[in-house]
């Protein structure tokens, strides 16, 4: 099976028509709805949805409490290395960028690991540019291995791997993985994605669902909204999201909604995503499923992070660094050897107080693998 031909199917939506289409009622009825459709998806995230945002966010609270309650999940991002070998135009790691290129030694992964312990958190989200030479999967077992020592729960947002791969990962002690398709566009693809392995659009494309198949505990999805025509990115995204819920129902899928930032290549975005525009596709995206993990993350500011927790969002990082090594040596973020500049850059202690005043429960853990001797508690 591969989402690739429903993708296909969509391909030729008429997205200008469908939205001058839609109109309140299709919105209200789209709101009502128990098990929305995609038409119904598609309403909510047309024009026509302007006047009824207070009406999804009402919808989108109930649903939100209702399967999560009001809790958020923390995490934090740990870059292992910024080699990569792909020449993604957006991304201040793309190898043509001059920037100091590192990685982190197993002792070092240890001492980062035990570093972000000590804030409290359990659940880790492990990051590597594209470069299997230098951050292989021999690499990413062993560091997993380590990390596992840690924390209950590490996840990986890396290159596609196959199958196999994900198969040992998981075996390592890896649960969650995060694949960003970045657009959904395959015509646009190829000029953002100009060289190396990460071309591959396809390959990339089915990589959550070998995930799945895999054992993968959370499979975590999402498009870089701003790459193309965010609106059709956005659709497909829910409608892949769906598509793996369907099917891999022992499976937690969830999306993350990331906006372009400012980084190192200075590339501009093709459109943009203004708040008005996020929250109703959190909302949209929400009221389409009501069970998927939402996750914004620290590309965001402080204030509209808090501004949008009932609306949908369950899963939030805190006490972030986007540099390699950056939890132990002081580097700052915004130098030259992050991938993105962050706008919420709150300690743990800090992002733990804000959620407790909006009356959220910040949540450490709420994993623990059942055979685990060795892990975090
Ligand atoms: S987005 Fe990922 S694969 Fe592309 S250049 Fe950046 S680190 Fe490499």
């Amino acid at each position: 099976m591969s989402f690739y031909p429903l993708l296909k199917e969509y391909e030729t939506l008429d997205l200008a028509g469908r939205f001058a289409a839609a109109t309140e009622d299709d919105v209200r009825r789209a709101i009502e709805r128990t098990t929305p459709t995609f038409d119904d998806f598609l309403a909510l995230m047309s024009p026509a949805a302007s006047p009824l945002l207070e009406e999804m966010a009402e919808k989108a609270n109930r649903l939100t409490a209702q399967h999560f309650g009001r809790t958020i999940s923390l995490f934090t991002p740990l870059y292992l290395a910024n080699f990569c070998t792909n020449h993604c135009v957006y991304c201040g790691f793309n190898s043509t960028n001059k920037i100091h290129r590192s990685m982190l030694t197993l002792d070092e992964v240890d001492a980062e690991g035990a570093a972000i312990a000590a804030t409290g958190l359990k659940h880790l989200l492990i990051l590597t540019g594209d470069a299997p030479a230098k951050t292989g999967v021999d690499y990413l077992e062993a560091c997993t291995r380590i990390l596992r020592n840690h924390f209950p729960s590490v996840s990986i947002e890396v290159y596609a791997l196959t199958g196999e791969e994900y198969v040992r990962l998981v075996e390592a002690g890896v649960d969650g993985m995060t694949m960003f398709q970045e657009t959904y566009d395959e015509v646009l693809y190829p000029t953002l994605h100009p060289k190396g392995p990460k071309s591959d659009f396809r390959f990339r494309l089915d990589a959550p669902e070998r995930s799945c198949k895999a054992g993968m505990r959370v499979v975590n999805i999402g498009a870089l909204l701003g790459l193309g025509d965010w609106h059709r990115d956005a659709l497909m995204t829910g409608l892949h999201a769906r598509y793996l819920q369907d099917r891999y129902p022992a499976t937690d899928i969830a999306v993350s909604l990331p906006r372009m930032r400012p980084h190192a290549g200075g590339w501009e975005p093709a459109s943009i995503v203004s708040d008005r525009d996020m929250v109703q596709f959190l909302m949209a995206l929400r009221l389409f499923l009501p069970r998927v993990g939402i996750t914004i993350s620290t590309r965001e500011s402080a204030e509209f992070r808090e501004n949008i927790l009932p609306l949908g969002v369950t899963k939030m990082s805190a006490g972030v660094s986007t540099a390699v090594g950056g939890h132990t040596d002081g580097t700052s973020d915004g130098e030259d050897t992050s991938q993105f500049e962050i706008s919420d850059d709150r300690s743990v202690d800090e992002m733990c107080a804000a959620l407790r005043a909006r009356g959220f429960q910040p949540v450490f853990k709420d994993w623990q693998p059942f055979d685990d001797a060795g892990g975090a508690s």
